[in-house]
């Protein structure tokens, strides 16, 4: 098992917005309508910071892999929503640039999920920054299209960034008892988070931390085990306002606002799953803080709303966010 220390801080909370920009640039894309890829980026200023979201592109998902929902049911959430199997799903990581230093959580698929994925640098390039400015970067676990993006063939892609994950996700990812007894289909996403995270942990660049602990000031990592054991959220704050970058709490926005119980098959453990998201819901309705999500359309910004028996998504690019913000 891996140890890796970590230093801490402090944070402290409260809430509201300010939208400055929306930008995406198109690159040469031979692969038609929905389904090619391009660099996109979307700046929001959060207090004192800047959160760049960035996309990593877009690639079918199958969403019959949901359970604890009646496939009719999923069918009509789906066609409900203007959606059919599979969903075109957005691929995002998220950038918080301090003034001072710049953090990105999750690095996207790289090379490793086809030809789709990958465009992580490309929107980063966009946005105006160069890999080599990351200092630092937090996974929210390390399945391949968080962590593949960390490496550009054998060379470290953010050759100055300091790698941290929780040390549950690494312990669990990172053992090789674990790829021996994983099920063929399975060690893949083994291989590829070792791939993906050993050579960082070579250069002393990667460190993992316990729990919910401070990592930054204003920014705060927070344990959401289900979808993986070591799944983390972050919280980051400035000047009252708050952003949870809540990576892989859900896969299927058409589906799973309504239904927070249907969950994926491949969710590491799926009631615990299903008992974090519901949290994470209310909180986040009762709250009205905003939400950054891995895999909810791009950029996948904006707040969660109660409605009969569910929840309701509220991009934040949507005439409606305005009136989410001050919903509180
Ligand atoms: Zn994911």
């Amino acid at each position: 098992m891996m140890r890796f220390p970590i230093a801490g801080f402090r944070a402290i909370a409260l809430i509201t917005t300010i939208l400055l920009a929306v930008s995406a640039t198109a690159a040469t894309a031979d692969e038609a309508q929905h389904t090619a890829s391009t660099p996109a980026y979307y700046r929001l200023k959060l207090g004192d910071l800047e959160i760049v979201a960035l996309s990593d592109g877009t690639r079918t998902l199958n969403a019959h892999q949901l359970v604890n929902i009646e496939p009719a049911a999923l069918d009509r959430a789906l066609a409900g929503a203007d959606q059919s199997n599979p969903v075109p799903t957005s691929f995002n990581a998220f950038l918080v640039d301090t003034g001072r230093r710049r953090i990105l959580i999750d690095s996207g698929a790289g090379s490793l999920w086809g030809p789709k994925l990958g465009q992580l640098t490309a929107s980063l390039r966009a946005a105006g920054y160069g890999p080599e400015q990351i200092d630092e970067i937090y996974l929210t676990h390390l399945h391949t299209d968080h962590v593949g993006g960390l490496m550009d063939g054998d060379q470290l892609r953010f050759p100055n960034a300091v790698v941290r994950a929780s040390q549950q996700e690494a312990d669990y990812w990172l053992s090789p008892a674990h790829l021996n007894r994983a099920a063929d289909d399975d060690k893949g996403s083994f291989r590829n988070a070792m791939t993906s995270i050993y050579p960082y942990a070579a250069a002393q660049h990667f460190q993992t931390f316990d729990g919910d602990i401070e990592l930054a000031p204003g920014i705060r990592a927070i344990a959401s085990g289900g979808h993986t054991a070591g799944h983390t959220s972050y919280l980051i704050e400035s000047r009252g306002q708050r952003l949870l970058v809540w990576g892989d709490m859900l896969h299927v926005a058409a589906v799973q606002f309504a239904a927070p119980q249907a969950t994926m098959r491949f969710d590491f453990d799926r009631d615990l799953a299903v008992a974090t998201r519901r949290q994470a819901y209310a909180a986040a309705a009762r709250d009205g803080y905003l939400i950054a999500g891995a895999h909810l359309p791009f950029p996948g910004l904006g707040r969660v709303s109660a409605s009969a028996g569910g929840y309701r998504w509220i991009p934040v690019n949507s005439p409606r966010a305005g009136a989410g913000a001050e919903a509180k």
